[in-house]
């Protein structure tokens, strides 16, 4: 680096040639985000302060950041947090960072319980659980958009659940959600409702090692991997969650790329799952499978994406976990 003034513009020119250089995805993206971040400005600011000298703490800063993204480190770990749904999610090394596909399943699952509250909810149609629940990003969203809804969420990682209690507190929903630390259903035996969420770990174990490091290094392994093919836990969850659904629930789970049709067929291979819908994602692949034990009538006739069994859409977007 020469004497000259480092201005807002030259910082980011520098810095994006610098992350490209480290073989960084999207180096001017992540370059303004976390400059952003460091002046605690938005990402506009920055394009009408070009020419704007940095002081020398933010310089600092900065620098830091730019150490830790070329270790690979994600954006959303370097600044804590992650928006998803329109609401901020704090995020750390023992969470998964909530990515945009999952939104798929949020706005499946507020869509199908709004129907089903419409449909003259009784209390039961109110209560809903979250398995493998990471930052909470899936319960604590379709908490925020439909009142009066109740969840449990369990996690296998204490880390994690301690990260989605501050989340709901920050939220301000920590009074409708019951926090568990265990192994998929067994916390909540006993228990029914009208819906169980999951985004469960899906990548099969010999494809972690071809993921980005990013997600490979830095992202815990327990939210990772699915076992050998990657279905492990929808067995599980196949098996035994059905039998905690109330008459006209649903499950709704993420699943990774190819996964859609063996997860459905795992579903309605219990007898108590009398329907499954699947949902693609914004680039044309299958990532949610909703299934029902006795889909109400009414919800029958006008499916909300319009994408069941039968007409499911064309995969036409890249392949992507
Ligand atoms: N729900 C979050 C989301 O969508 O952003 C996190 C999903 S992450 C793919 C899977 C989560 O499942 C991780 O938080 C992991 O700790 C948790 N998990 C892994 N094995 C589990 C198990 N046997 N029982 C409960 N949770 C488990
Ligand atoms: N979608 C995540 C990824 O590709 C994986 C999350 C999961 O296993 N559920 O990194």
């Amino acid at each position: 680096m020469t004497n000259q003034v480092w201005t807002v513009g030259r910082i980011l020119k520098w810095t994006e040639n610098y992350f490209k250089e480290k073989g960084i995805e999207s180096p001017r993206l992540d370059a303004e985000v976390l400059l952003a971040h460091v002046l605690k400005q938005e990402r506009i600011y920055l394009y009408v302060h070009f020419d704007e000298p940095m002081e020398a703490e933010e310089l600092a800063a900065y620098r830091e950041c730019i150490k830790k993204r070329v270790m690979h480190v994600p954006v959303a770990h370097i600044l804590g947090e992650k928006g998803f749904m329109g609401l901020t999610f704090k995020v750390t090394a023992d969470t998964l960072v909530p990515r945009p596909d999952t939104e798929i399943l949020v706005q499946a699952a507020v869509d199908r319980l709004r129907s089903l509250q419409e449909s003259g909810a009784g209390a039961e149609k109110r209560h809903i659980a979250d398995i493998g629940t990471g930052t909470g990003a899936i319960c604590l969203s379709v908490l925020h958009y439909l009142e009066g809804t109740m969840a449990d969420t369990v996690d296998i990682s204490p880390a994690a659940r301690a990260v989605a209690e501050e989340n709901a507190e920050a939220l301000g929903l920590k009074d409708r959600v019951t926090f568990h630390t265990g192994d998929l259903l067994q916390p909540l035996q006993g228990m029914t409702f009208a819906a169980i969420l999951s985004n469960p770990p899906y990548i099969p174990e010999k494809d972690i090692e071809a993921l980005a490091p990013e997600v490979r290094l830095k992202e815990p392994h327990t939210a990772l991997s699915g076992g050998k093919d990657g279905l492990d836990f929808y067995r599980r969850l196949a098996k035994d969650a059905p039998a905690m659904l109330t008459d006209g629930g649903f499950m709704a789970l993420e699943v990774g790329i190819h996964q859609a049709e063996d997860v459905a067929k795992l579903a309605k291979a219990n007898p108590l799952i009398t329907e499954t819908e699947i949902l693609p994602d914004y680039a044309g692949i299958d990532r949610v499978v909703v299934a029902w034990r006795n889909r109400p009538e009414k919800m029958q006739a006008e499916p909300a994406e319009g994408t069941g069994d039968n007409e499911k859409a064309e995969n036409a977007g890249t392949e992507e976990d």
